[in-house]
């Protein structure tokens, strides 16, 4: 079974559709989404209605989806997030606030090989940040490959001889991991839609299960336009220069 992976897309239009322009359909057997669907772009809906036409395998929610969808506050977002939060919350469509509130809780178990979560296998809406995060949460991942999102940036972690090991993700052109046997894998896609790591190309991945392989990909799109988007909706501008230098 080949994956399409796809995290944090955050109602950035602009960045979901190049990544899925850039992928053919033959290219992938099912979608699986790692959470955070809005929250921080200007088109939550849009973002949504096209996520619900690929008809993902496997989809879990983030802390963005459940307060834009009003199933928990804002208490815990900073104050741009809960601006965005706001904002989404009183763009959605009630039929898409309803397939927010309704997306599935993390950590769910995909196949023999991949498990998935939006922040960590044991909390939802926990950090991998530090190396004991890391630690934490291959000791309580179920399959060899845990997928999660949330932080936005693109991370692989494993279990070496010596301990927690992590790969130097190459700046320029895709990096593909190999799962052994008795491998264990935390692997984080980065973002779609606001990605972190000082690039500002959008993130997705693809997992192919016969091959216990996973490859990462980087890919620009019009970022400008999403920029615009977000001015002209009157979300707060620091949202639209975060995505000009991706952090
Ligand atoms: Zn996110």
């Amino acid at each position: 079974m080949r994956y399409f992976i796809l995290s944090d897309i955050h109602a950035n239009l602009e960045a979901l559709e190049a990544v899925l322009g850039a992928v053919h359909r033959g290219d992938y057997d099912e979608v699986i989404c790692l959470g955070d669907l809005v929250g921080y772009g200007a088109n939550p809906n849009e973002v949504i209605d096209r996520i619900r036409g690929l008809n993902p395998a496997v989809i879990i929610r983030g802390n963005h989806d459940k307060v834009a969808s009003g199933i928990e506050t804002a208490k815990d977002f900073n104050p741009i997030a809960r601006l965005a939060a706001r904002w989404t919350h009183d763009h959605l469509t009630p039929a898409n606030q309803a397939y927010l509130a309704d997306l599935p809780r993390g950590p769910q178990l995909v196949d023999d090989l991949i498990e998935v979560c939006h922040g960590t296998p044991y909390d939802e809406d926990a950090y991998i940040f530090s190396e004991e995060d890391g630690l934490l949460s291959l000791a309580t991942s179920r399959r060899p490959l845990c997928l999660f999102g949330h932080t936005h940036v693109p991370l692989v972690l494993r279990m070496g001889a010596e301990g927690l090991e992590m790969d130097d993700l190459a700046t320029t052109g895709p990096h593909t991991v190999t799962i052994p046997p008795n491998g264990r894998y935390l692997v984080n896609p980065g973002s779609v839609g606001q990605p972190r790591d000082g690039d500002p190309r959008a993130a997705y991945a693809m997992v192919d299960t016969e091959a216990r392989s996973m490859t990462l990909f980087r890919q620009a799109y019009a970022l400008d336009e999403a920029q615009r988007k977000i001015f002209s909706a009157g979300l707060p501008a620091v949202l639209a220069q975060r995505l000009g230098v991706g952090r």
